[in-house]
């Protein structure tokens, strides 16, 4: 198996929403060879050809998920970000717009139950 089909599947069968290190070191079980430039060069074509899709978030490492229509609830203190599974607002927005637009991405900021516990235990 090629590597490209390989982090696509790892992406694809993953919702832990993967940075490009931690695909590394999961190929690395399989590949022992393989090296990092190698996954960044195939994340990038996949990402190109649309196979994937890429969650930039400000002070946060890029990270790449499977590409079926879904959002995205991110943790404001820790980061982690869960998946959401809304209406499509596409048709909205171009309606409202007058404008056909190719995608968007809807991040909801939310406190996590991690970080909700650990606000409350820091309460008490
Ligand atoms: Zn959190
Ligand atoms: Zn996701």
């Amino acid at each position: 198996m090629r590597y490209e089909d390989k982090i696509l599947e790892l992406i694809v069968t993953s919702n832990e929403h993967l940075t490009a290190e931690q695909l590394f070191f999961k190929l690395k079980e399989t590949y022992p060879g393989v090296v990092l430039a190698t996954v960044y060069n195939n994340l990038g074509s996949l990402y190109k050809s649309g196979k994937i899709r890429k969650i930039s978030l400000d002070g946060c490492p890029d990270r790449f998920d499977k590409n079926t229509k879904h959002d995205h609830l991110v943790c404001r203190r820790c980061g982690s970000v869960s998946d959401v599974y809304l209406a499509d607002f596409t048709a909205a927005i171009e309606e409202q717009t007058g404008i056909a637009i190719d995608s968007y991405d809807l991040n909801i900021s939310y406190l996590c139950p991690d970080c909700k516990n650990k606000e409350k235990n820091h309460q008490n």
